[in-house]
């Protein structure tokens, strides 16, 4: 049996009628940018997170920028963040110019230790960004309150948890700000690039929708009046809404990016988000499988936190032996995946900062241990227990 990590084209089947009558509406109207599904999606994920703002980017990465900046965080300045990631949450703080600051993480949750932080923050330091790592919400009450002592923002990487639940509420929605991924293996994935940025607070959402479309527009002109705290009245009855027939659109306010999600991309996801909670509680009831299913064996198995909801992005393993158990699962015909390999701080691209072996000792120590095996929705009870008989079967 071949089993893969994502089966990404058992999931197209499920949405294809919808998805391919969406793509071709939007091909034969040709109004690729900006338009109605992008408009309606951002409104429905509000809907969904219970957010007031959502503004969609080109991806997770472009996300997490965009929200520094909106922050107002840049050079000279200091961001907190877990060491054991994706690459693309450290190198969002380091592409505005700050310096990212690493933290150690809970061996046992794999998220950013709350109680290590305080010791790291300084004069220059100007946030904390947690990631929600493989769908688990890292300590937010604990952060929230560190963030409130030492008057930081906090951002939230949740690119890996959409529809995960910290004490009742969606992730995303508990910090200043908070960066979401469509990369098409997440949980909410596009056909392509996508990311979404939410908050609260109108003005941080009023500059991210400058920023992504060049600083122009009408939100361009209000994020330089908020920026510059100049208080005018916007003129707004000579501006229609901020598409591509702008007629504020050569008028650049301030210095912003090309990041948007495309029409086609909106449309699929549309689709998608109907089906998420559904996705998610698939992956759940594989876990509880594979939990119930692995106790008695060497394995070490994801420990999930009280008064949360995980949402399994992947479902991680620890062995002392793990180049060994991926080769008996690969000939067996079983994807594995290693996240991750190198924890941030030893990265060759952050030799500058000056981290050396030993500093994280957990991020370092789980980097040599963890494994995940398959856990999408669409896994079939035969596969999921061919699956766990290998995994018991290892000697
Ligand atoms: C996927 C991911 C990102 C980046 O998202 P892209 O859409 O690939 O740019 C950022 N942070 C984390 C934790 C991720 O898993």
């Amino acid at each position: 049996m071949q089993i893969p990590l994502i089966d990404l084209k058992k999931q197209y089947e499920i949405i294809k009628n919808d998805a391919n009558q969406n793509v071709l509406e939007i091909l034969s109207a040709a109004n690729y940018i900006m338009g109605e599904n992008v408009k309606q999606f951002e409104k429905e994920m509000c809907r969904y997170l219970g957010s007031k703002n959502a503004i969609s980017v080109g991806n997770g990465t472009d996300a997490l920028v965009i929200a520094l900046k909106a922050l107002g965080i840049g050079q000279g300045d200091e961001v907190i963040t877990s060491p054991f990631t994706f690459f693309a949450t450290a190198e969002s703080i380091s592409a505005v110019g700050a310096t990212p600051v690493f933290v150690d993480v809970r061996l046992n949750t794999f998220n950013i230790d709350p109680s290590k932080i305080e010791e790291k923050i300084t004069s220059k330091t100007k946030a904390i960004m947690p990631v929600h790592i493989f769908g688990q919400p890292a300590d937010m009450d604990e952060i929230m309150a560190i963030a409130k002592k030492h008057n930081l923002y906090v951002i939230e990487d949740a690119c890996q948890a959409i529809g995960a639940e910290y004490k009742g509420k969606k992730v995303g929605t508990i910090g200043d700000i908070a960066c979401f991924s469509f990369f098409p293996t997440k949980n909410l994935g596009c056909a392509g690039d996508g990311g979404m940025i939410v908050t609260n607070n109108e003005n941080f959402a009023t500059i991210c929708k400058a920023l992504r479309t060049h600083g122009s527009g009408v939100d361009g002109k209000k994020a330089y009046n908020l920026l510059n705290n100049i208080d005018e009245n916007m003129e707004e009855d000579n501006c229609i809404d901020n598409t591509i027939y702008n007629p504020f659109k050569y008028y650049n306010y301030i210095i912003g990016h090309n990041s948007r999600l495309d029409e086609i991309q909106a449309a699929i996801l549309r689709v998608k988000l109907k089906e998420l909670d559904k996705w998610n509680d698939l992956r759940r009831e594989h876990v509880k499988f594979y939990n119930e299913n692995l106790k008695d064996t060497k394995f070490i198995t994801p420990f999930e936190e009280r008064n949360v909801k995980h949402v399994y992005h992947m479902y991680i393993l620890q062995s002392e032996r793990r180049a060994d158990v991926v080769s008996y699962l690969k000939e067996k015909g079983i994807a594995t995946g290693i996240y991750y390999p190198v924890p941030l701080h030893l990265q060759k691209a952050y030799k500058g900062l000056g981290y050396e072996l030993g500093d994280m000792p957990n991020a370092e120590y789980l980097s040599e241990r963890t494994f995940a095996i398959p856990v999408y929705p669409e896994l079939s009870k035969e596969q999921r227990e061919y699956i766990v008989n290998s995994l018991v079967d290892y000697k």
